[in-house]
């Protein structure tokens, strides 16, 4: 088995105006597809050659010398993720047992919009920030990663991540990131997708 590109969950079109169809045809049919070929061309001839996605990811993980199936493996998986934490119409509060688990942990959802916002604009160069549930402590956590860097090589589960690296906002909002992480907030969010995740 080879790794593929998945389609994305909604049309080009549809995360308009907040995300432009030019955006995705960039970031799905260029960026993410890139990741998906790198990663086939890398694990070629080797051992993890028909290995699934989560077990490529996971054995190349802090080998030196598997540092590019790696930063390409995780950078298929968190794209693929990354399209599910986003939908049309998105945004707005989390299902009433999410929020009531947010309140709990981070005291207001407030906070949680705050530490989010914080974690994504502060991510120096290029990464991800991340919504999670530590299994340790039984507390959700806001993370940030930088390049492929992902939860699943942690022990922590993701719940929502949103794309920092510049390729994910500059066709629409520049240098203006904050921007876009507001925009993400308010009116993209999936939390269906991270109810999902939380009770899996
Ligand atoms: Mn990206």
């Amino acid at each position: 088995m080879s790794v593929t590109l998945p389609d994305l969950p909604y049309e080009k079109k549809a995360l308009e105006p907040y995300i432009s169809e030019k955006t995705l045809e960039f970031h799905h049919g260029k960026h993410h597809q890139a990741y998906v070929t790198n990663t086939n061309n890398l694990i070629q001839n080797t051992p993890l050659e028909k290995a699934d996605l989560e077990t490529i990811i996971k054995e190349s993980a802090n080998d030196p010398s598997k540092v590019g199936i790696f930063n390409n493996s995780a950078q298929v998986w968190n794209h693929t993720f990354y399209w599910h934490s986003i939908k049309p119409k998105g945004g707005g509060e989390p299902p009433k047992s999410l929020m009531d688990k947010i309140i709990s942990d981070f005291g207001s959802f407030d906070n949680f919009k705050n530490e989010f916002k914080q974690a994504a604009a502060t991510q120096f160069g290029s990464g991800w920030a991340w919504l999670v549930y530590d299994p340790s402590d039984k507390k959700l956590k806001v993370i940030k990663t930088p390049n492929a860097e992902t939860p699943l090589t942690k022990n922590l589960k993701p719940l929502l991540t949103i794309d920092v690296w510049e390729h994910a906002y500059y066709l629409d909002y520049q240098n203006r990131r904050p921007d876009y992480i507001d925009t993400f907030i308010q009116h993209l969010i999936n939390w269906e997708f991270a109810l999902k995740n939380y009770e899996s």
